[in-house]
């Protein structure tokens, strides 16, 4: 039996899915404090297949019920959540002085 008509992409996946990718600058003190864990911390870290927490970590060791890794992190000023495969880390460590700014230069 088979249909006749339609015609449907193969693999059922749609591109508008995918988050746009979000790119953080955590040098800047404001994007760093924009980005939150989902509980609010702003010590996350991105690995390769989530986004772990430092102060979660933490609260975890002291028998909180909570979990150091997360899927997606927050964004404060847009209400939103972001999932970790669309974070994108600016400056992150190793680039420091590659991307230092030219902020002296100015005054
Ligand atoms: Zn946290």
């Amino acid at each position: 039996m088979s249909v006749t008509g339609t015609t449907l992409a193969a693999d059922g996946s749609s591109p508008d899915d995918r988050h746009q990718t979000v790119r953080i600058d955590r040098s800047n003190a404001v994007e760093r404090y924009r980005y939150v864990c989902p509980n609010g911390h702003t010590d996350w870290d991105r690995t390769n297949n989530h986004v772990w927490c430092r102060s979660c970590r933490q609260q975890a060791e002291n028998g909180d019920d909570v979990h150091p890794e997360h899927w997606e992190i927050y964004d404060k000023k847009l209400d939103k959540e972001i999932p970790w495969d669309a974070v994108e880390l600016v400056a992150d460590r190793g680039n420091w002085s590659a991307q230092r700014r030219r902020h002296r230069a100015t005054r």
